[in-house]
């Protein structure tokens, strides 16, 4: 275990170390009601821990909820078997200029201190020979999202694998969230939000690039 002040900077730095979510050999061995069990088990200590009495009616079913909610609700992005089937078509109408799945909501929390990640990511890419269905990138973009995250990792993970399943690496991928471990501690500040931007292939080029957040900069429909 590293030291307590070097934990709270890679915190507060949201450092990233790695493009694949850090994952234990072990991580699914459990079942998802095992989780369940395990996790309201030991939030109900912490709660305890806080002083919290839960025998109150308010209290007492907050562990379970808690633990539910972690499973099920915020980080089922988490478990592979969740992970939506990118099926691509065959790119019937020769389509060949850009395509942008803009304003998709991003639900996610940060990995250094378990608190939400609110925002949009937008999505374009150039087809070849496949296109991909436009929920699908809704799906995959909400996959990656219900998971610990950073988001630096977060648009590289929806990048690479639409690269894949497209067959190109004409992709560009941007995300712009606000981050409440930014807004409601540490630094405190409530306006501040954060973009990351990350592309492959012909977006290299600044003008197609800039083309993209054109369409991105519109107004909402
Ligand atoms: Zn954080």
């Amino acid at each position: 275990m590293k030291d307590k002040k070097e934990i709270t900077t890679v915190g507060d730095n949201h450092v990233l170390t790695s493009i694949k979510t850090p994952l234990r050999a072990d991580a699914f061995e459990k079942t998802d009601a095992e989780k369940i069990e395990d996790i309201q088990f030991h939030f109900q200590k912490i709660m305890e821990t806080l002083g919290l009495d839960l025998t109150d009616d308010s209290l007492s079913g907050t562990p379970y909820r808690f633990a539910k909610m972690y499973v099920q609700e915020l980080f089922y992005g988490l478990d592979p078997a969740n992970k939506p089937k990118l099926s691509v078509f065959e790119n019937k109408y020769s389509y060949k200029k850009m395509l942008v799945e803009q304003q998709i909501t991003i639900n996610s929390a940060c990995e250094h201190h378990f608190l939400p990640i609110t925002g949009y990511a937008h999505v374009g890419y150039i087809p070849k020979d496949k296109v991909v269905g436009l929920s699908k990138i809704n799906r995959l973009v909400d996959y990656y999202a219900r998971r610990p995250q950073v988001q630096e990792r977060l648009v590289l993970q929806i990048l690479n694998d639409l690269q894949e399943a497209l067959d190109t690496e004409d992709v560009i991928v941007s995300v712009t969230a606000k981050h409440l471990c930014v807004s409601s501690r540490g630094i405190k500040d409530q306006s501040s939000f954060t973009t990351t931007l990350e592309y492959g292939g012909r977006f290299y080029d600044a003008e197609i690039r800039q083309e993209f957040l054109n369409i991105v900069a519109q107004e909402t429909l």
